[in-house]
């Protein structure tokens, strides 16, 4: 079977092959070979669904076009810290009042999505549903958000689960994340950068100053960040963007560890809708 697929005739020895005039090594062949009947076969056992409403779609990987359309990108104008969509542009350098209010510890904030149905479902698919290859279609969109950071060329570091929470849950979602934005932008992740050495409680139903409670002293810095980050900017990178109590936590941690410029990147963004512009 395998000889008729490769459409030329064995020579010589059995490591190489002659196709189209040229000698190719029969290994690289078999193996280009394999990731192709791969792809059909996996094609026909489980055809292409949208990962969110699971009909049938035509690529895989991508959402149907009524689950695309209930998406709300946030895109400019928006607050240049916190990045909080704006109703109408009001210049560059406007702050949002929470930003003025409660300035972040890290210097900026992007997410793809407002947090709304559709991005609920993708996030708890994501967490809970092992669909790992979810993680690249957020992190198209998350690429897209943070288009403002790639060009320094920072380390992505995912917001850590606590070491039992990861066990019970086989995979960390903001790790899935980063590093398939990593495969996408070509930079590196630290996975071991910061390390979450509290249990907390799921965030799921406090308050804000009791979320701010539950994380803060929760997370720490590798001994080793400053060699480690080796003068790089850091992209933390984590699923939803609720209150900010988690990410500001895991910001101050990293600062102790000796990171000066954090940013952070998140999927989904809770937005409470009257955000204007001061
Ligand atoms: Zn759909």
């Amino acid at each position: 079977v395998v000889v008729e697929c490769l459409g030329g005739a064995l020579v010589g020895n059995a490591a190489e092959i002659e196709q189209d005039g040229e000698r190719v090594p029969l290994r690289q062949r078999l193996s280009a070979i394999a990731r192709g009947m791969s792809r059909t076969v996996i094609d026909q056992l489980y055809p292409p669904i949208c990962p969110a409403c699971e009909t049938a779609s035509e690529t895989p990987d991508a959402l149907c076009a009524e689950c695309f359309a209930q998406l709300r990108p946030i895109t400019a104008p928006l607050c240049p810290l916190l990045g909080l969509p704006f109703a109408v542009s009001i210049g560059p350098d406007a702050l949002s009042a929470e930003a003025l209010a409660d300035p972040p510890p890290f210097a900026r904030a992007r997410s793809a999505v407002r947090y709304n149905d559709i991005a609920r479902t993708l996030v708890s698919r994501l967490k809970y549903g092992d669909r790992p290859e979810l993680a690249r279609l957020l992190a198209r969109l998350m690429v897209q958000a943070g288009h403002e950071f790639w060009a320094a060329r920072p380390v992505l570091v995912p917001v850590p689960l606590h070491v039992r929470r990861l066990i019970a849950r086989r995979y960390n979602q903001s790790g899935e994340l980063a590093q398939a934005i990593g495969r996408i932008t070509g930079l590196s992740v630290d996975t071991g950068l910061l390390r979450r050495h509290r249990r907390t409680r799921q965030q799921v139903g406090l308050s804000h100053d009791g979320r701010v409670r539950n994380v803060s002293g929760a997370f720490s810095a590798h001994p080793q960040a400053l060699e480690r980050l080796a003068g790089r900017p850091v992209v933390l990178i984590d699923d939803v963007y609720t209150t900010g109590a988690t990410l500001k936590a895991a910001t101050r941690a990293l600062k102790r560890g000796g990171a000066d410029h954090i940013d952070v990147l998140s999927f989904a963004r809770v937005v409470s809708g009257g955000e204007m512009p001061i």
